[in-house]
């Protein structure tokens, strides 16, 4: 697929990486194709992690991405799910590999500056989340 879903989350937006981050997206080969600053409320967080409810983190993991701005950005690039996995990273940073985002810039496995989806269903669902088709280019 053409298309990914990614979320600067709360840690990262917070100490001002989202520029930075950016640059690390669009230097891998990445385009914006929409993109929005918002502040989930919790209760929209775990909406939108649902699948994670039976987790034993979800609570933290919804209190942490309700806790403060996130920008949403639809991203396009030939094989965008696949290739923006590996630009992230592993989720828990200290087995991200050097030069991904989360290596740089993540500070714990919950705290993990980006969130990248994991299949091209999920990429479009993530990205009806939070864009209209008309904001979509
Ligand atoms: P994402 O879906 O955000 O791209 P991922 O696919 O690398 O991350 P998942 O296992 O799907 O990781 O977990 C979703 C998110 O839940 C993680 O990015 C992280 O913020 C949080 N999380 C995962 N494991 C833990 C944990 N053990 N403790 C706290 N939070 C966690």
């Amino acid at each position: 697929g053409k298309r990914t879903f990614t979320m600067i989350k709360p840690d990262a937006f917070g100490a001002g990486n989202t520029g930075a981050i950016i640059k690390m997206i669009e230097e891998a080969g990445f385009k914006l194709v929409a993109g929005k600053i918002t502040h989930l409320t919790k209760e929209l967080a775990g909406k939108f992690y649902e699948v994670h409810k039976e987790r034993p983190f979800y609570g933290e993991l919804c209190d942490f991405m309700s806790s403060g701005p996130i920008m949403a950005i639809v991203l396009e690039k030939d094989n965008a799910v696949e290739d923006f996995r590996k630009l992230i990273g592993a989720t828990n940073p200290a087995e991200a590999a050097e030069g991904t985002i989360r290596k740089a810039y993540a500070k714990s496995v919950g705290e993990n500056a980006v969130h990248g989806s994991d299949s091209d269903e999920n990429a479009a669902i993530e990205s009806s989340f939070f864009f209209s088709k008309f904001e979509e280019i």
